[in-house]
């Protein structure tokens, strides 16, 4: 809260103006997608590296807890945990590129920092890692996952100095930004530490993408939805949407075992997205709306290997419904004003 007291209005303002940096509906597009956002940042096709720094996460090593959040399994969604050591960051880098020259040619590159909790070490480690990545020719950004507890002032501060060089983009694991969820996820933060988070960001100018997921245990639609809502009165550029699926060798794995858990089908899915792209500013970029996994973790749900097709889903609903990114955005906008008001008397958004 301190620090955003310390935000002038204007910046505030400005985080939150619904003015897209594309126009994406002129170009006959119905939300904000990555790929238009990168050609207009950097000028041309820019694909984004998983680096693997071998970050750990305070929520698996005991540090918050030693169970982690209950539907991860880092090796599930990095291969490099499943396989020998990692290589140095540059390495990893360097050798991704030649992999997509071979296929494509593409000179862009964002080294994304994906596995793990990745400022949770030291500022010299953090510095040293980070400073590797962008001297690798070709890269032209640095992405950095991340939970909203793992980013105290003086990483945000030298992150806020190497966004002076690079493009830099923070993206913060919020996952629901309802309370009851995020315990019973043992997500180990509440929805105000991601809030805090995104205005420490704010002060310093830094760029925000928010991770959330649908299909979390005991959420509704309406809880779904109640995350969007949450977001549209926060000054973040980018979002990243998941489908929950169930991975081998996690809590999650075992509640779906004993029948308590039952993952969104795949039309449900859709349907939610289109109607959370209504919701968004048509400001903010869209980086995801699908995850996905190797087979080789993957127990449930079996359309997860669809990835393709689920991105056709919800493409053709919203063709069909004639609909698009932020339609419904200055209504939600103004139900989280008047619910944030009420949370800074004491009431819970
Ligand atoms: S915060 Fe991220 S890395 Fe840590 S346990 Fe949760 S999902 Fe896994």
């Amino acid at each position: 809260m301190r620090e955003r007291q310390q935000i002038g209005m204007s910046v505030i303002r400005q985080s939150l103006r619904p003015v897209p940096e594309v126009d994406w509906r002129a170009l006959g597009k119905r939300y904000f997608n990555l790929s238009l956002y990168y050609r207009h940042t950097f000028g041309g096709e820019t694909w984004k590296i998983s680096v693997d720094g071998g970050f750990h996460c305070p929520n698996a090593d005991g540090t918050i807890s030693r169970f982690g959040c209950t539907f991860c399994n880092i090796a599930s969604f990095s291969p490099s945990r499943r396989y020998d050591q990692p290589a140095s960051v540059a390495e990893q880098i360097r050798r991704a590129i030649d992999n997509f020259k071979k296929r494509r040619s593409i000179d862009r590159f964002i080294a994304y920092f994906q596995p793990g909790t990745n400022t949770y070490a030291p500022l010299p480690v953090l510095k040293a890692m980070f400073s590797e990545a962008v001297t690798v020719p070709g890269v032209v950004g640095l992405a950095i996952g991340t939970r909203p507890d793992c980013l105290p002032p003086e990483v945000l501060d030298f992150l806020a100095e190497l966004s002076q060089k690079i493009w830099l983009s923070v993206e913060i694991g919020l996952q629901s930004a309802h309370d009851a969820t995020l315990r019973r996820i043992n997500r180990g933060h509440t929805f105000e530490d991601f809030r805090q988070a995104v205005w420490a960001c704010a002060a310093r100018n830094l760029r925000v993408c928010a991770h959330i997921m649908f299909g979390l245990p005991g959420e509704t639609p309406e809880m779904m939805l109640g995350t969007i809502a949450a977001l549209a009165d926060l000054p973040i550029h980018a979002v990243k949407i998941h489908n929950l699926y169930v991975a081998r060798d996690t809590a999650l794995a075992k509640i779906y075992a004993a029948g308590m858990y039952r993952p969104l089908e795949q039309h449900e899915y859709a349907e939610l997205v289109v109607t959370a792209l209504e919701r968004l500013s048509p400001a903010i970029v869209i980086e995801r709306l699908t995850a996905e996994t190797s087979d080789e973790y993957l127990i449930a749900p079996d359309w997860c290997r669809d990835k393709s097709g689920t991105l056709r889903r919800i493409q053709q609903l919203l063709d069909e419904r004639d609909t698009y990114q932020g339609k419904l955005w200055e209504q939600t906008a103004g139900n989280v004003a008047a619910a944030s008001r009420d949370s800074e008397t004491g009431r819970s958004v």
